[in-house]
């Protein structure tokens, strides 16, 4: 199986829509590909294919309850707790949900049996099958909810558990650590910029991610003809060149409205253009 990854520092670049047209590109070159949606905060995948979200599973963390009946007002819980998310009132322990973050060491401390885990729905992935060659596994975390990165977990495990020549996997905008943990044992990341400032910052600190993790960068330089702040020069320093140029176009934003993406929408476009040529390195990874 290929992975390749779709990633980009900053939001807004068209990240989205780059990894769910070269999803569709590949399978419609015959490669059997999982797009995974990691972008758990803001999925949008499913809108730009059209489809409806299938197959929901809950995703859970462990959650301490505590039994006051067994408690012997020890205060280990509370002491063992880095999060300081136990709180303790007459020497018994409450818990700061917000601030938990599953981590299990209260329940290990608890030398009395007072603590189970009382289990925390965070989020929920789904599996729906997108195209005939083409699942779309999706990470959704609940609203208000701050603890995305077990539905990160959830749903990239999900995707690698199916059947497929390659994944896709679609990250979160930025470099914290769940998005390094998305990218974690890509072969491949195309990194999704644009000419302004911030487009070439970021691309730069995404790019020190990827040699960290050690996988090669094919850059996207979409909306190409919106600014004159090209990231050429940061490239060629680090050995790099942009490997695709796509320049704003209004049938993008048509594909978009329709819910279709541009490949399927008009072939002759020139993102459509931009995504086969990413496609057909992608398809011919050895
Ligand atoms: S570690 Fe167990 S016994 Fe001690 S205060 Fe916490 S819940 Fe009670
Ligand atoms: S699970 Fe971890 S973070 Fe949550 S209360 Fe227990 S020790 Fe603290």
């Amino acid at each position: 199986m290929v992975k390749v990854s779709v990633t980009g520092g900053k939001g807004g670049t068209g990240k989205s829509l780059v990894a769910v047209n070269l999803a569709v590109e590949l399978s419609a070159l015959g490669s059997r590909t999982v797009l995974a949606d990691l972008d758990v905060e803001c999925p949008n995948d499913h809108l730009l294919l059209g489809v409806e979200l299938e197959k929901k599973r809950e995703v859970r963390i462990f959650k301490p309850e505590f039994d006051y009946s067994k408690c012997t007002k020890c205060g280990a819980c509370q002491r063992s707790c880095e999060e300081s998310a136990i709180f303790l009132v007459e020497g018994y322990p409450f818990l700061l949900p917000n601030l938990c973050s599953g981590c299990r060491t209260c329940l290990i401390s608890c030398e009395a049996s007072a603590i189970s885990d009382g289990g925390k729905v965070v989020g929920h992935t789904y599996e729906t099958e997108a195209r005939d060659d083409l699942t779309l596994v999706t990470g959704k975390l609940i609203e208000g909810e701050e603890k995305a990165y077990p539905v990160v977990v959830g749903a990239k495990d999900r995707a690698l558990s199916l059947t497929s020549d390659v994944l896709v996997v679609d990250t979160s905008p930025g470099s914290g650590n769940h998005v390094a943990f998305s990218i974690e044992g890509s072969d491949v990341a195309v990194v999704v910029t644009e000419p302004t400032p911030m487009g070439v910052h970021d691309l730069e600190i995404t790019l020190d991610l990827l040699e960290v993790l050690d996988v090669q960068p094919i850059v996207v330089l979409n909306r190409s003809n919106i600014g004159n702040f090209r990231p050429d020069e940061k490239l060629k320093e680090r050995g790099l060149r942009i490997f695709s140029e796509i320049p704003y176009s209004k049938r993008v934003l048509d594909s978009y409205v329709s819910g279709t993406p541009i490949v399927e929408f008009d072939k002759n476009d020139k993102f459509s253009v931009e995504i086969s040529k990413i496609a057909e390195v992608i398809f011919n990874w050895k």
